[in-house]
Formats: C-alpha cells, structure tokens, sequence
C-alpha cells in the first residue's frame, strides 16, 4: 500500500501538510500553518490532523510559515524524528519561527488589553512558546540539493531546487513497498525562470506521481524588467516631489529582491540619490542568512560575490535594527526609502511609516508583495481615501502604486510548463493540485488535462489516495 493523504494546503493556499503512507513507514511533507480569519486559522492550528508520535520522518521544502509554522505545534505533540530540510532552510526557519512565536504573544496581549477595556472577545492563548520553536529547530537536519537519503524503510528523499525562497526545494520521494516503486514529486511553491538572486526551478526525471501548486493557476504576472521599470518611475516621481517612499515586505525573499533591484537601478544611473532603509529586524536577520548561502544563489549572482560585490549592499543602504533609528527615519526631511515588515500591514514598524506618511500627498506606497482581504494592504491596494491605522482613521493622500511583477511564484504559464516539461521526462501518470483556491486550480486544472499530461486531481481536504500496492 502506498497511500498519500492531503490534510492542510488542499483548495486552500495555506497549512499545507500532506502524509505519505506505507505498511512500513510514514512521512509528512511540510507542517504549515493555516492563516486567514484569527479565530478560524486558531482552531484549526491548535488541532494536528495527524498522530505526532505515528511519524517516521518530516519533510520541510522551505522556509515560509504557511508551510514550516507549525512545526512547532508538532513537537510540542511529542514529535522527536528528523525534519529534513535544505542547509538554507533549516538557517531561515530559526529566525522565522521565533518571530512567529513572538508575533503569537504580542497578539495574546492585545487582545487581552482590548478585553480589559471591556470589548466582548474571546481571550487567545499563543499555539506555541519560545521552548517549542527551540526543540523544532532541534529536530532539524539538513540536506543539500540533490543528495538522495533514505529518511524511513522504503522511502528516499532527494531535493532539487524550486527557484522560489532562498533554500527552497522540491521534494522528491522514491517510494518503495512490498514490490511496487513510486517517484512523487512535490513542488513545494515553485519559482519563476530568470527571477534574480536564485536559480531556475529543476525539473525531476522520470516521475509517477507530481503534487504541484496552483496559486497562480488563473493568472500571468507582467515580466521581472516591465516591473522594474515601474519601480524606477516611482521612485524618480516621489523624490521630484520631494516625497518618501514606503513599501511593505515580507521579510523573506521579497525584500531581498527590492534590495536587488534599487541596488541595479542605483548601478545603472536610474536612481536619484536618496537614502534607502531596510527597517525589520527580522529582514535584517534573514538578510545576513542569505550572505551566508551562496550555494542557492544562481551564477550572475554569485559572479557578483566573487568580485567582492554584495548584492545587498550599496552606499545609501542602511540596514535598520534599532527602535530609536528606526524612529529618526519618520523625522528625516528630504526624500527616502523605506522597506518594512509586516508585508500585509498588519503588524511591526510598517505601521508607524504608514502613520506618519500617509496624509502627504508628496509620499508614495509601494505595494509589492500579495495583500490579503481585511488587511490594511488591501485597502492601499483598493485606493481607499481612508484607512484606519492603530485605530486611528486617517485620509489617504499619498499615492499608492502596485506592482505585481515582483511575485515569487510561477504563474499559470510557468506551471503549465513545468508540469509540460517534468511529463518530457518519464510520463506522469498522476497529477494534484495542492496549495491554491479553487477557482485558479479549476483552471489550472482544465489545462494540463488538456495537454494530456496525466490524470489531474483537485483533492478537498482531507482526502486520501491509494497509489497502488497491496
Ligand atoms: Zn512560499
């Protein structure tokens, strides 16, 4: 029997976890957690759909929470096995989860004070402590790009690399039980081609069975150059007025490569001279685990390094960790930069920007990075005239402008084509369509079936499916 159940990440783009099952082993690929509405994703968070201790071996294809979050939740469920994950990866997740934990607490407090101001809510414990991200990170082990591992009898892990995070993998599992042999692919979230920094996604040979994304089956985004063309218009218009501008990120990845890019326009002559500042501390954490990792990094990148050329380092690039600094850079006059996290406007140092930038109509928000509904984001995205900001209403004067060129994710022509290319390779037999909505997944769907590469499945949560055996 070698089963594969979809218990997180099926018609839904978060709290992937997916469980391959045979009579001799079982293994989870990713722990994510579930985001969205607070007391919905809380439940569902709080509760594995799965027996902790029941594990051989977990797998891990990057660091993003939607994916990685709620490992923590796992060890605290006794969970003691391995967790493979690339070198990369295992380096990003330390900080990552332990701002998750922090960003768990601090929203407990909150909520506590608004329900001792007597607003009628329910009170939220954090899902996990400082203790629990310490014995995940414990369990971690990592395993460089394409250097096949048994992880469990039966089962061998390889992973290639997915162009979409630093560190980021697909993961592939050859499968062995009572005589009958499987290669699974799972793309974990897939790359663009020619996305800066990171290399191109590697297309596995010879594969059974593809678990592929979807996020983006419904759509194509503009080319990388379009959008930095835009960024560079931008930025030439909000300082000729005399103007900053500010731009959510998230800390992983999307920062590094606005980074990359002002660094490029500043290279080219395109960019008026003005300070840039990155304000996150954890940006900057993940910032310096990407100096560290040259292996993930793709040859123009890492000829840059060889010449002693950081590609996250220019002279009017100030990398921020400290709250008084961070502070001073509202009081600054004269045209700046500013990249901070949340990347939704949800939470940290962004707001206090937002706040003190918003009502002058000489300033800029940039918006370069997927904004959820009822966050803040998507009100800059929706050109609001008001937006509400610590509770406070406020008018919307500066400018807001999206680029959507910047995403980390293939999109509906790179998935086609990936899945068109691994079928060039060894037939599929199977395909699933994990980690999307349902709309884009239907589409997605309707067009590798058209291609005829293999049979394509949508599974709803939960889902279980006999891949052969006895
Ligand atoms: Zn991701």
């Amino acid at each position: 029997m070698i089963e594969i159940a979809f218990l997180g990440g099926a018609a839904t783009v978060t709290g992937s976890k997916h469980r391959i099952r045979t009579s001799r082993a079982t293994v989870l690929i990713e722990c994510g957690l579930f985001q969205g509405h607070r007391a919905d994703a809380n439940r569902r968070n709080r509760s594995l759909p799965l027996d902790a201790a029941a594990l051989d071996a977990v797998v891990l294809s990057h660091a993003h929470l939607d994916h990685s979050g709620a490992l923590p939740v796992l060890a605290h469920h006794g969970y003691r096995g391995p967790i493979y994950a690339t070198p990369a990866t295992r380096d990003l997740c330390a900080p990552m989860l332990e701002d998750a934990a922090s960003i768990q607490q601090a929203d407990a407090r909150h909520i506590d004070r608004l329900i001792a101001r007597g607003v009628d809510l329910e009170p939220v414990t954090p899902l996990y402590d400082h203790d629990d991200v310490v014995a995940a990170l414990a369990l971690m082990v990592g395993l460089p790009y394409h250097r096949r591992q048994t992880i469990a009898p039966g089962i061998d892990l390889t992973f290639l690399d997915a162009g979409h995070v630093l560190g980021s993998a697909i993961v592939v599992l050859d499968v062995e039980d009572r005589g009958v042999q499987l290669r699974i692919a799972f793309t974990g979230d897939l790359g663009r081609p020619n996305m800066p920094i990171l290399r191109d996604p590697e297309i596995p040979e010879r594969v059974d069975y593809l678990i592929t994304e979807s996020t983006y089956g419904d759509r194509r985004h503009p080319p990388i150059a379009e959008s930095q063309d835009a960024l560079a218009a931008a930025v030439a218009r909000t300082a000729a007025r005399g103007g900053k501008v500010v731009i959510p990120s998230f800390a992983l990845e999307r920062a590094q490569e606005i980074v990359f890019a002002l660094r490029s326009l500043e290279r080219a002559g395109r960019m008026p001279p003005m300070p840039v500042y990155v304000d996150s501390p954890l940006t900057v954490k993940i910032t310096d685990i990407f100096k560290l990792h040259p292996e993930c990094y793709d040859a123009e990148t890492r000829a840059l390094i060889r010449g002693h050329d950081s590609p996250f380092d220019f002279p009017e690039l100030r990398y921020v960790d400290d709250r008084e600094d961070s502070k001073a850079i509202d009081a600054e006059r004269g045209p700046s930069i500013v990249i901070s996290a949340s990347g939704m406007c949800e939470a940290g140092r962004i707001l206090h920007h937002l706040k003190a930038g918003i009502e002058d109509p000489r300033n800029t928000v940039l918006i370069v990075g997927y904004q959820a509904q009822h966050t803040l984001g998507r009100r800059l995205v929706e050109q609001r005239a008001r937006v509400r900001i610590f509770g406070v209403e406020r008018e919307r004067r500066a400018e807001v402008v999206v680029l959507n060129g910047f995403s980390a994710h293939a999109d509906q022509r790179d998935l086609v084509s990936y899945a068109a290319a691994t079928a060039a390779r060894g037939a599929i037999e199977h395909v699933a369509l994990v980690h999307g909505d349902p709309k884009p997944q239907e589409i997605l769907a309707g067009l590798l079936g058209a291609r005829g590469i293999g049979d394509v499945r949508v599974p709803s949560p939960g889902d279980k499916l006999d891949l052969g055996g006895a």
